[in-house]
C-alpha cells in the first residue's frame, strides 16, 4: 500500500512555526526538546508507522478480532506493533518518574499521535489507552500499585483500560451499580459488569489492567459515591499471575474499528474478583476525569488522523483517475482530464483539507495549553487550565463530527471506487463514525460546553479565550525546517 496518509510538513509547521513548541524547553522537564528533537521525533513516529502500523491497517479490518471459547483473538501483527511502540518509549513518553524527570512535551506527542492514528488508529489506540491507565495509577495510586502494574504496562506486556460503561449507565455515569465490598486484607471484592470496554481483552498481551469505576457498599448515591479501582484480569501473586475472576462474555460486532476490541466483561461471578482502591473512596470519578479528558483529546486526534488517511487516499485517487472533460471542452477526441481538475472534486478536497488542518491546529493548541499547565506557574498555569477546559469538548467533538463529513466527502471524490472494498475509503468511513459516540456523545459535550465551561471562573474563561484569539501570532521559530 502507498504510505501517504499524513502531511508531516503541516505538522512541522504547526509545532515549530505556529506554536513554537521548542520554547517549552525553558522548563527543565522538556529541556531535551529543541527544534531538531521535535523533527527527529516526528520522523521516528512516521518510520514506526510505516513499518508496523500502516502495513496491518487493512488486514486488521479484514481479519477482524474474534471471540472463541473465551479467548479474544486479534491480528498477530498487533503484538509486534505494541512491542515497537513500547520499545520506542511511546507508552511511557509523558511519565516523568520513568524518564528521570524528563518528558516529551504533549504538543509533540500529539503531533506524533496524529501520524500514528492516520496510519492505523485501530492498532495504536491500544497503547494510548494503556498510557492513560498507567498515568492514573501513577497520579492517584499508591507506590505499591505503581510498582506492581506500571512497568509491565509501559513494556507493552499488559493492556490498560478505562472501564466505566454498564448496560444501564452510558452517558449517565451516576447510575453505575458495580459494587466493591471491603475485605479485611485491604482489597475489595468487585462484582458487576462492564460493556463496550476498548482493549478489554485480547491475545496481544499477557494481562489486562482495568481502571474500573464501582460503588463501595454503603456509598452515597450518584457521582459522589463512585470509587476507582485497579482490577486486573490476572493478579500478580507470589511472583506469578492468578486468575482474578474477570471473564469476557464476548466482544461487540462493530460497524468499524474491527481490529480494536470492545469487550463485555463480567467481574466476580465466583466472588473472587479483587479490586485495589486508587486514591480515596468516593473520589473515583474526579480521578477518572484526568483519563477522560486526555481520552477526549485522544478521540479528537484519532478522528483527525483517520480523516487525514482518507483525505490522502482521495487526493491520490483524484490525481490519477481520468474522467470527463472541462465544461468548455466538448471535443470527444481530446483526452479525459484527471478528476482533480473538476471544480466540485476540488471543492470536496479543499473541504477535507480545511477540516483536517483546522482540527490539527486546535488539537495541538490544546496540547500546548496542557504543557503550559504542567510547567507554568501562577496566572500562566491557571489560564492554560481554563482554556484547556473550555476547548476540550470542542477538540473532541469538532474533529469527530466534521471528520466524519470529511471522510464522506473523500468517498464522494472517488465515486464508486470510494464505496467499494478495493480501496480504503469504505473502511475509514466505517472506522471514524464511532468518534462522535464514545468518550461522551456530542450532545453531552455540547451541554458540558454551554452549561459548565462557558461559565467557569465567573465567565472569565470565555473572555480569556476571546483575548487569545485577538493575540498576534508567535514569531516563527528559527529551527531547521
Ligand atoms: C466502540 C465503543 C467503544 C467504547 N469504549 C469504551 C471504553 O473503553 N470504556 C467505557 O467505559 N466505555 C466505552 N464505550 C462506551 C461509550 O462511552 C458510550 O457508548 C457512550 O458514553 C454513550 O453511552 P450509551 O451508548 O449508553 O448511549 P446513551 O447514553 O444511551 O445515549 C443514547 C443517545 O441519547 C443521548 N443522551 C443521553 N443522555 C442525554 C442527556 N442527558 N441529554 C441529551 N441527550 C442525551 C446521547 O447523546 C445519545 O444520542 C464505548 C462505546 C463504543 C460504541
Amino acid at each position: 500500500m502507498d504510505n501517504s496518509y499524513i502531511n508531516s510538513r503541516f505538522l512541522q509547521f504547526l509545532m515549530l512555526e505556529v506554536l513554537n513548541g521548542p520554547e517549552l524547553r525553558r522548563h527543565p522537564l522538556f529541556s531535551d526538546f529543541d527544534a531538531e528533537a521535535f523533527l527527529m521525533t516526528l520522523d521516528a513516529a512516521k518510520q514506526l508507522s510505516d513499518n508496523y502500523l500502516y502495513p496491518i491497517f487493512r488486514e486488521m479490518d479484514k481479519e477482524k478480532a474474534c471471540y472463541k471459547d473465551g479467548v479474544v483473538e486479534v491480528h498477530p501483527g498487533l503484538k509486534q506493533a505494541i512491542k515497537a511502540l513500547a520499545e520506542g518509549g511511546w507508552i511511557s513518553a509523558i511519565d516523568a518518574p520513568h524518564n528521570n524527570g524528563r518528558l516529551m512535551p504533549q504538543t509533540l506527542l500529539s503531533a506524533c499521535q496524529l501520524v500514528f492514528y492516520a496510519a492505523n488508529a485501530n492498532a495504536v489506540s491500544y497503547v494510548f489507552l494503556t498510557q492513560g491507565a498507567a498515568r492514573l495509577i501513577r497520579n492517584y495510586g499508591t507506590d505499591e500499585l505503581a510498582q506492581t502494574y506500571i512497568p509491565s504496562m509501559f513494556a507493552g506486556h499488559w493492556q490498560g483500560t478505562m472501564a466505566l460503561t454498564e448496560p444501564q449507565a452510558g452517558s449517565s455515569l451516576s447510575d453505575i451499580t458495580s459494587s466493591a465490598t471491603p475485605m479485611p486484607e485491604g482489597h475489595y471484592l468487585i462484582k458487576g459488569q462492564k460493556i463496550y470496554i476498548s482493549g478489554g481483552d485480547h491475545t496481544a498481551v499477557d494481562n489486562v489492567v482495568h481502571l474500573l469505576l464501582a460503588r463501595i457498599k454503603g456509598a452515597p448515591a450518584g457521582t459522589k459515591g463512585i470509587s476507582l479501582f485497579v482490577v486486573p484480569k490476572y493478579r500478580p501473586e507470589n511472583g506469578g499471575l492468578v486468575f482474578n475472576d474477570v471473564t469476557t462474555a464476548g466482544i461487540f460486532g462493530k460497524m468499524g474499528q474491527k481490529g480494536y476490541v470492545a469487550a463485555h466483561l463480567m467481574m466476580g461471578e465466583n466472588d473472587e474478583c479483587r479490586g485495589y482502591l486508587v486514591g480515596e473512596p468516593h473520589k473515583g470519578l474526579s480521578y477518572m476525569f484526568q483519563l477522560m479528558n486526555e481520552a477526549r483529546i485522544g478521540t479528537g486526534l484519532m478522528a483527525t488522523g483517520v480523516a487525514s488517511g482518507a483525505y490522502q487516499s482521495a487526493l491520490k485517487y483524484a490525481n490519477e483517475r481520468p474522467q470527463g472533460r472541462h465544461p468548455s471542452n466538448k471535443d470527444i477526441n481530446q483526452p479525459q482530464v484527471l478528476i482533480i481538475e473538476h471544480a466540485d472534486v476540488k471543492r470536496m478536497l479543499l473541504f477535507q483539507k480545511a477540516v483536517i488542518e483546522g482540527s490539527m491546529a486546535l488539537l495541538l493548541q490544546c496540547s500546548y495549553y496542557g504543557d503550559q499547565y504542567r510547567t507554568g506557574q501562577g496566572e500562566e498555569k491557571e489560564n492554560a487550565h481554563l482554556l484547556l477546559e473550555l476547548l476540550t469538548p470542542i477538540a473532541k467533538s469538532y474533529p469527530s463530527e466534521m471528520g466524519t463529513l470529511a471522510v464522506s466527502a473523500g468517498m464522494q471524490c472517488m465515486g464508486g471506487a470510494g464505496y467499494c472494498a478495493d480501496f480504503l475509503l469504505e473502511q475509514y468511513y466505517r472506522d471514524i463514525r464511532v468518534n462522535a459516540i464514545y468518550e461522551g456523545t456530542t450532545a453531552i459535550h455540547g451541554m458540558d460546553l454551554l452549561g459548565r465551561k462557558i461559565f467557569m471562573a465567573n465567565g472569565q474563561t470565555a473572555q480569556l479565550y476571546a483575548a487569545e484569539l485577538a493575540k498576534p501570532s508567535k514569531k516563527p521559530n528559527k529551527g531547521p525546517v
